[in-house]
C-alpha cells in the first residue's frame, strides 16, 4: 500500500513517527529546513553576526549543514567561509575533501582547506600508526577530535569570523548526554549546548543541527542528490562505546517514537540552563607557550601532539 505525504496526498518516502508525519520527498525537504530555521532562531547570536566559519568533513551532516547554513545566511544577510581539514585518512580523505570542495563551489561559498600533513607534518593515520610509541594515550578519535577543534578556532581567529558552526546532529548530542551521564562529570554535562560563546580566544560554537538526525541528514542529501561521502571513517570502528549508545538509542527510539528529540529538547533547553550556572567554573586560560593559542596549561593539547609526532617521526 502506498503511504501518502500528510501535507498533499502525493506518495510519501518516509515515515516520520515521531512527528506523526508521513512526507513527500519536497515536503520532507521543507520540514527539515523549517526545523533547522527554527534552531537558528532560537541561538540569537546567529541574527548578529556578520562572518562564520562552516566547518565541512563532506559527510551526509556537514554537507546538509553548509547547504541550510547557505539559505539562512542570505536571509539573515551574513557571510559563510567553508573550512575543511584534510586528516589524512587514506581514501576516505580524499573523497572527503573532494565532495566538500564540490559542494563549495556549486554554492559559490569561499573556503580554506588546512591539510594536516602538509601545515602541520602529521596525518590522523601517522597518530593511528605511532600513537603509542609517541606516548599518545588517548583513543584516537579524541585526538583527532581535540586537533580539529584547535584547526577551527585557529583559523577562525585568524580570519576573524563571529562563530563557528559545525554538523553535530541530534545522535550526537544524544550521545554525548548518555556518556557524559555515563562518567558522572557534571561540569562536561553542563557544557553540552547548542551555542558556546566566544571566551578569551576560543571562538564562539554553534551546533544548529542538535535537533536533526542523522538518518534525516542522510535523507535530505539523498533527496537533493547533493554530493557527500557515504563512507564511514575506517577508525570509527574502534569507537565501540559508542557505537553501543547509538545503536541502544536508536532501539529506544523505535520502542518511543520521539525519545531522542525529547531527551535532546528536556536537556539543552530545561536542565542545561539550571545546571550550567552551578557546575561550570570558568577555568583561567592563557597562550599557549608555543603556538599562542588559549590553554589551561604551559603548552596546549595540540602543541603537545604535533611535539610528541614530531619526535617519533624524526626517529623513525
Ligand atoms: Fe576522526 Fe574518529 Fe571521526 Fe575518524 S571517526 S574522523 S578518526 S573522530
Ligand atoms: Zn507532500
Ligand atoms: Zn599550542
Amino acid at each position: 500500500m502506498t503511504i501518502k505525504c500528510t501535507m498533499c496526498g502525493r506518495r510519501a518516502v518516509v515515515k516520520l513517527r515521531y512527528a506523526r508525519l508521513s512526507l513527500c520527498p519536497e515536503h520532507f525537504i521543507e520540514f527539515i529546513e523549517k526545523r533547522f530555521k527554527k534552531t537558528i532562531h532560537k541561538v540569537k547570536v546567529l541574527r548578529e553576526v556578520n562572518k562564520v566559519v562552516v566547518a565541512v568533513s563532506g559527510g551526509k551532516d556537514s554537507v546538509t549543514l553548509l547547504h541550510l547554513m547557505h539559505k539562512v545566511s542570505k536571509e539573515l544577510g551574513f557571510k559563510i567561509i567553508g573550512l575543511t581539514i584534510d586528516l589524512g585518512i587514506g581514501e576516505y580523505s580524499i573523497k572527503s575533501v573532494n565532495k566538500a570542495i564540490k559542494n563549495y563551489e556549486t554554492l559559490g561559498i569561499s573556503y580554506k582547506i588546512v591539510n594536516l600533513r602538509k601545515e602541520y607534518g602529521f596525518s590522523i593515520d601517522d597518530i593511528a600508526k605511532y600513537r603509542k610509541r609517541a606516548g599518545i594515550r588517548k583513543p584516537i578519535c579524541s585526538v583527532c577530535g581535540a586537533i580539529k577543534r584547535y584547526i577551527m578556532n585557529k583559523l577562525a581567529l585568524d580570519i576573524g569570523v563571529d562563530a563557528v558552526v559545525t554538523g553535530h546532529n541530534l545522535d550526537d548530542i544524544v550521545y554525548y548526554i548518555f556518556s557524559t551521564l555515563y562518567t558522572g562529570r557534571i561540569e562536561d554535562l553542563a557544557r553540552i549546548s547548542i551555542y558556546t560563546p566566544s571566551k578569551y580566544k576560543l571562538v564562539a560554537k554553534v551546533k544548529p543541527l542538535a535537533y536533526i538526525s542523522g538518518k534525516e541528514t542522510l535523507l535530505y542529501v539523498m533527496l537533493r542528490r547533493l554530493p557527500f561521502n557515504y563512507d564511514v571513517c575506517p577508525y570509527a570502528r574502534l569507537r565501540t562505546f559508542h557505537e553501543q549508545i547509538r545503536k541502544t538509542s536508536n532501539m529506544l527510539e523505535e520502542k518511543i517514537p520521539g525519545l531522542k528529540i525529547t531527551y535532546a529538547k528536556m536537556f539543552l533547553e530545561k536542565i542545561n540552563p539550571v545546571i550550567y550556572p552551578y557546575y561550570v567554573r570558568e577555568k583561567e586560560l592563557k597562550e599557549c607557550k608555543i603556538c599562542k593559542m588559549p590553554t589551561t596549561s604551559e603548552i596546549c593539547a595540540f602543541c603537545k601532539i604535533k611535539l610528541a609526532m614530531e619526535k617519533v617521526l624524526r626517529d623513525d
